[in-house]
């Protein structure tokens, strides 16, 4: 088993408890990676191309065209896996009527989500997991909703890395829960995103991370003959649009741009990845997406919560929102051909490991604070246990300032960590860490006297 030794020594003189430890790979998360299937995914993947189109605007009535056959048909591979799950997976089709808005929607059209959850085995345990992908795709004219569009990568991708991520994780347990979503309406405004995370809002859920997924199954580029298929993007945004007055204050005060949710996420993610997945690099993107696009992380970040958006390095845009031809010697069209699926296989392992690690971990701990009560060139840090699960001990995890990743971990069983570093010139965080060793996402600890 790979080991990971991330303890410099020099630490140990200063932690007041057992402060060596390790980090391993949990074989529970080991073997489920191992699990991920690149025919499963390519088989997903042809399966939503032949409906057609996908298309929101598309035919519902059709038993084998269009969204609703589409929808109909996740449904159906969801209750496939329930019935291995003993009764914790439950899937149902979520829908809401689409009024007119003047945009790209033209008639009142029924909107469905395809939602899997897996319920977490610990009742005091509230906090939601969420993998997304959208299932819609569009053509050149995102209004036609009766021709041909394949979407196998844009977004097929991402709803077979969701699918088999609920194939397999439906056989497992976990203290929290797993949404599996298969999105409708990314394309005509991320309308299905829309309604869910306002929905999740409304009902004061506790949604911890958003990991969406949006092409992330092919490998090269329009414009170069590069092929990219060990590298993927994790876009995050700096701070959500709720850091406004004192937040706001607090986070330009305290230099903590970087700091926000989404970027703790994506911090998170890539950290993940270099323990369970080989040759695939998590790059960090400081931004919310790309030019002239968007995505179902969004409404999600808009309302406060953590979301981030994962998307290959490179991206052939003769196959995206483009009707199928031949013109001038070129291929258009999003077809499975196209794909490489031992690249989605990476990128599904991914998020995976991210799921599962997250949804094992205890929740974050509580009041973590850095004493600034006087002038000093050391940090003393304290906390509070988590509200849910049980804790091996705590990570303490530092960077320098100008350091996009965090450069140590330190493990300690205390609530509470003296550190012979000054607070003024490094940034800290403090993880939960289960039994297994899985980490609770990082809090930032706020300024008080302890
Ligand atoms: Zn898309």
């Amino acid at each position: 088993m790979r080991k990971f030794f991330i303890l410099i020594p020099l630490f140990t003189l200063y932690t007041t408890t057992k402060a060596q430890t390790t980090i391993s790979r949990d074989p529970q998360i080991e073997k489920m990676v191992s699990e991920v299937s690149k025919d499963s995914l390519e088989s997903y993947i042809k399966k939503m191309v032949s409906f057609g189109t996908r298309s929101t605007l598309s035919i519902q009535t059709d038993p084998k065209r269009g969204i609703g056959a589409a929808r109909n048909w996740v449904l159906s591979r969801y209750n496939e896996f329930a019935k291995e799950s003993g009764g914790r997976l439950t899937a149902f089709i979520d829908t809401v009527t689409l009024q007119p808005d003047g945009r790209r929607i033209d008639n009142p059209t029924l909107l469905g989500n395809v939602v899997a959850t897996l319920k977490g085995t610990d009742t005091n345990d509230d906090r939601i997991f969420i993998i997304s992908g959208h299932l819609d795709n569009m053509r050149s004219n995102v209004m036609d909703g009766s021709g041909d569009a394949p979407g196998a990568n844009d977004d097929a991708s991402g709803v077979a890395a969701v699918m088999e991520c609920a194939r397999i994780m439906s056989k497992r347990s976990f203290p929290a829960t797993i949404i599996f979503v298969a999105v409708s309406g990314e394309e005509q405004g991320l309308l299905g995103a829309n309604y869910m995370s306002g929905k999740a809002k409304k009902q004061n859920r506790n949604i911890e991370a958003v990991l969406n997924n949006d092409i992330m199954g092919s490998n090269n580029s329009n414009e170069t003959n590069v092929i990219n298929n060990t590298k993927i993007r994790v876009f995050s945004e700096s701070f959500s649009v709720q850091d406004t007055g004192k937040a706001a204050l607090t986070i330009r005060s305290l230099g903590l741009e970087n700091d926000g949710k989404a970027r703790q996420l994506a911090r998170y993610v890539k950290e993940t990845r270099e323990r369970y997945v080989d040759n695939l690099e998590v790059v960090m993107v400081y931004r919310n997406d790309r030019f002239l696009r968007g995505g179902d992380h969004t409404p999600y970040v808009q309302r406060g919560y953590a979301a981030v958006r994962f998307t290959e390095m490179n991206e052939n845009y003769y196959h995206q929102h483009q009707d199928v031809r031949l013109e001038n010697g070129i291929q258009y069209g999003d077809l499975p051909e196209f794909m490489d699926f031992e690249y989605l296989r990476k990128n599904t392992c991914l998020n995976l490991s991210n799921l599962a690690n997250l949804a094992k971990s205890p929740s974050m701990p509580q009041e973590v604070k850095v004493d600034t009560k006087k002038l000093t060139n050391f940090t003393n840090l304290s906390w509070k246990a988590p509200k849910s699960g049980k804790v091996k001990g705590y990570f303490v995890m530092m960077r320098e300032t100008t350091s996009s990743t965090w450069q140590k971990k330190i493990f300690t069983t205390e609530p509470k960590m003296d550190l012979p570093y000054s607070k003024d010139n490094y940034f800290f965080a403090v993880q939960s860490v289960s039994e297994e060793g899985n980490e609770s996402l990082p809090v930032v600890p706020s300024p008080a006297g302890r």
